[in-house]
């Protein structure tokens, strides 16, 4: 049996006849860049993210970009950011000439400390990114409060998180002053190419984004400060206005899976309940926890990734692979080891619960479209690598 990673082709049938009927009008419309496609999707998705605003721009990096490009930020400026992430939530802030300043991350979702954001915080800070990873909230109840407290503006990299919700019910994309959604294709609402939308509840932010995406100009051939080409194709916006009413559907079919998994790894004996951390068997997986707390309030988690933690991962990878099932590592190196951000870090910071989940995650295939029998030819793969 063949599990692969991710497969795009499956979710395109399901849509194929509405894009074969859209897209030729688009075409034939030759509105090709902005236009009336993507003030509906902003509309959709800033409803969606219980937001006021949202601006379709060109990528979830530009997204970043912007974010911190509207609030000032530039040379010697700090921002915040968790070491375990993908590269653009760090990188946006180095482009920037600013400093990324690295928070090891909590164990039990794979998202920012917050307990470790504090001490962090100098009167250089000007800006928080917690990212939402894999689909998960992180810990906003007490990243906000902290913040607050010192009066630093929250951007969520909010990438992978499209329609997840923090614990209490609010949505990725609305808890921080600003939320930065990425369309790249392998997210849960993916384009046919590069896009993305930021959402916020401020108004004077909301005009100031929509002006920066096109070189800050306004009126035309006017320009009050410098933006760039951050413009969202009418394409892109056709194809996620398509897609936008699947997307429930979608993420309900991907948290069965990861219910699925967790079931079968646990019915076979390899894992305990999920969230649960406290063990520490060299021979069993780890489950993805959906809480902060043990018996605290669930999130509700897209499951962009289903991430495991294994001992033996590189093997594990390599067995997967050699029958059949596709999976990936998300990241073997946290922000800390990068070459680019060398002169950064004090020689003495220490990562370690970044480092271990840089030796032991592994995402195994989560797409909607998934069978039973992948999942159980997947989980009965790892029960033998593990008991071989
Ligand atoms: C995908 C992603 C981004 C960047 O989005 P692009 O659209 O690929 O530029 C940023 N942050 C995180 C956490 C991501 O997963």
């Amino acid at each position: 049996m063949k599990v692969p990673l991710l497969d795009l082709k499956l979710q395109y049938k399901e849509i194929k006849e509405e894009i074969e009927k859209k897209l030729p009008e688009i075409f034939e419309s030759q509105m090709l860049v902005l236009g009336p496609e993507v003030e509906k999707l902003e509309k959709t998705l800033a409803e969606y993210s219980d937001c006021k605003y949202a601006v379709g721009v060109s990528s979830g990096t530009d997204a970043l970009l912007m974010a911190l490009m509207a609030l000032d930020i530039g040379p010697g400026d700090e921002v915040i950011v968790p070491t375990y992430s993908f590269f653009a939530t760090a990188g946006v802030v180095a482009r920037l000439h600013a400093i990324p300043v690295f928070v090891d991350s909590e164990i039990q979702t794979f998202n920012i400390d917050p307990k470790l954001i504090e001490e962090k915080i100098t009167p250089k800070t000007k800006a928080i990114i917690p990212v939402h990873l894999y689909g998960q909230a992180a810990g906003m109840e007490e990243i906000l409060k902290i913040a607050g407290k010192h009066n630093i503006p929250v951007i969520e990299d909010a990438a992978q998180a499209i329609g997840t919700q923090y614990q209490d019910g609010r949505k990725a994309g609305s808890m921080g002053l600003m939320g930065c959604f990425s369309f790249y294709p392998t997210k849960n609402l993916g384009g046919f190419g590069d896009g993305g939308i930021i959402t916020t509840n401020d108004e004077k932010l909301s005009i100031k984004l929509r002006q920066m995406r096109n070189h800050g100009m306004e009126p035309k051939y006017y320009h009050k400060f410098v933006g760039g080409n951050f413009r969202l194709d009418a394409i892109q916006a056709a194809v996620l206005n398509i897609k936008f009413p699947y997307l429930a559907k979608w993420h309900e079919s991907r948290r069965n899976n990861a219910v699925k998994y967790n079931t079968q790894f646990i019915a076979k004996g390899l894992a305990e309940a999920e969230g649960i951390i406290r063990f520490n068997d060299k021979n069993r997986v780890l489950l993805p926890a959906a809480v902060y707390r043990s018996g605290g309030a669930e999130n509700y988690h897209i499951y962009n990734q289903y991430i495991i933690r294994v001992n033996k991962r590189d093997e594990l990878r390599k067995y997967l692979a050699d029958n059949g099932i596709g999976s990936e590592i998300y990241y073997p190196v946290p922000f800390h080891r990068q070459e680019c951000f060398e002169s950064m870090i004090p020689s003495a910071e220490k990562f370690p619960v970044a480092d271990m989940f840089a030796e032991e995650t592994l995402a195994l295939p989560i797409f909607p479209e998934l069978t039973e029998e992948q999942i159980e030819y997947t989980v009965k793969t790892i029960a033998d690598f593990i008991e071989k």
